[in-house]
């Protein structure tokens, strides 16, 4: 993906003031040191070159966004036309060619050259009238933390993409009765662009059946590189790879990048997937359980905005009220890709779904800053909730509890961020990513117009009671 870099002007400034601004411009674009490539691609004057390039945008896959800034300055009714056309990620960077007012060199050619505290604003008035959303970065291009914010918001376009193309494969339906897992499909279409859908698992069986003994041996082989086990459970982990690769021909012929399953839809097979799940989420896929297909869609985002970072499916616990930390985990499906230590498969009996026991990956998560993150379906419109944790090394080894487990504790204080939570609604699943920041998450539901409510250092929770009401007045 990339983001092309539109500078606004007009024709008033002559031809060698014009040729200053391109040359300016490019060596901004050059010193940009993002994420993804920037692309120069003009210095606008008319109506016609913006809503014509505006529609280039659009109709390019790889243009994940566009930045615009004035150097000059560029009457906003000619963008009109062009911004109501737009629908890709808009970034207003507000920067200046230099840093620094030149005491001597100064009068009103340079002033007029170098305008943006100017231009820019007429810019951002038409933005503001036309309800556009766009992410608005000020300060000069060569500061680190003018470049840290284009980054956020490009990892935050990128996932947009992503998001509108992706597709979430649900082998059989959500759990019974659970009512944070469901949510309206159609809704979640028209707003983030998934496509979900239902395969039955007689169809996942029927593709276990078809996998050969040698596709077996090749995946047993990726399993021994980074995984530690006993050669005595080879059998069931090669139950489980059998599963993998069952599913993930079935997700590549779908096109999908995420996928749901329940162990209360398990019909004709022997083990739930467990370390078929934790592998497959280490290789990019969103995974949510109990039919969980929101929380699989925002797993697989975050982890294309992030594609070697640490990012899982995780689920809320149990607590410790003396250490005021949270034990996060789930049955068996964690990514490994939050793994502090060397995983190790292991197989154990799982006392619920009633099937064999399966084999699954054993680890203990990093500690450090993360972001647990939900999106729920508060009935026509979703809500994206992500709460500023603390992940820590686990204090014990619970010797008697065989899974992937994480230890954490929420933002702006143990208790208030439990409080904040259940308030907002936020599901006891999660996607908990190490590497995402609130700003990215905040910039994608303003990209695709849905709420977002953050809980962080600063979070009181009367003004987010406050928040929740107001939301429920501008998102019905
Ligand atoms: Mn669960």
């Amino acid at each position: 993906m990339k983001f092309w870099f539109i500078t606004g002007s007009q024709s008033l400034y002559g031809e060698e003031t014009l040729r200053q601004v391109e040359e300016d411009s490019k060596v901004i674009v050059a010193g940009l040191k993002l994420p993804f490539p920037v692309e120069y691609k003009m210095t606008a004057k008319t109506p016609a070159e913006i809503e014509s390039i505006i529609k280039e945008a659009n109709y390019d896959d790889e243009c994940a966004g566009i930045i615009t800034f004035c150097h000059t300055f560029s009457p906003s009714k000619m963008w009109i036309n062009g911004f109501a056309r737009l629908q890709k990620p808009w970034l207003h960077l507000h920067t200046q060619f230099k840093d620094y007012i030149p005491n001597e060199e100064i009068d009103m050619d340079y002033m007029n050259l170098h305008q943006s505290a100017h231009g820019d604003r007429e810019h951002g008035f038409i933005g503001a009238r036309m309800r556009t959303p766009r992410r608005v970065v000020a300060g000069h291009w060569m500061d680190e933390r003018v470049q840290a914010k284009i980054a956020d918001w490009q990892r935050a376009a990128v996932g947009v993409a992503f998001s509108r193309s992706l597709k979430i494969v649900r082998f059989g339906d959500n759990m019974r009765e659970v009512a944070v897992t469901e949510g309206d499909k159609v809704e979640t279409q028209i707003k983030l662009g998934w496509q979900v859908n239902t395969w039955a698992v007689g169809d996942l069986v029927e593709e276990m059946n078809k996998v050969t003994e040698a596709e077996i041996d090749a995946l047993m082989q990726e399993y021994a590189q980074v995984y530690d086990f006993d050669e005595k459970d080879t059998e069931e982990i090669r139950y489980q790879a059998r599963e993998e690769i069952a599913m993930e021909k079935i997700l590549v012929r779908e096109g999908a990048m995420a996928f749901s399953n329940t162990f209360q839809d398990l019909h004709g097979m022997r083990q739930l997937p467990g370390l078929a799940t934790q592998h497959l989420m280490s290789k990019g896929y969103g995974y949510g359980g109990e039919g969980d297909w929101k929380t699989a869609g925002m797993t697989a985002i975050i982890k294309a905005m992030y594609p070697d970072g640490a990012t899982s499916f995780m689920e809320d616990y149990t607590y410790d009220y003396q250490q005021e930390l949270i034990l996060g985990s789930h049955m068996l499906e964690v990514c490994p890709t939050v793994a502090a230590t060397k995983p190790r498969i292991e197989v154990h009996h799982l006392g619920i779904g009633g099937k064999e026991p399966p084999a699954r990956l054993v680890f203990e998560g990093l500690a450090g800053k993360a972001i647990a993150v939900s999106l729920i379906d508060m009935g026509g419109r979703m809500r994206l909730i992500a709460q500023d944790v603390e992940c820590v090394k686990p204090f014990q080894s619970m010797p008697n509890l065989p899974v992937a487990r994480v230890m954490w504790k929420p933002a702006p204080d143990f208790l208030t961020g439990m409080e904040c939570w259940i308030l907002a609604g936020g599901a006891h699943h999660t996607t908990l990513s190490y590497d995402i920041n609130t700003d990215v998450l905040r910039d994608f539901a303003r990209i695709m117009g849905i709420e977002f409510v953050s809980i962080n250092a600063a979070t009181d929770i009367y003004a987010l009671e406050k928040e929740l009401m107001l939301g429920d007045v501008i998102w019905r």
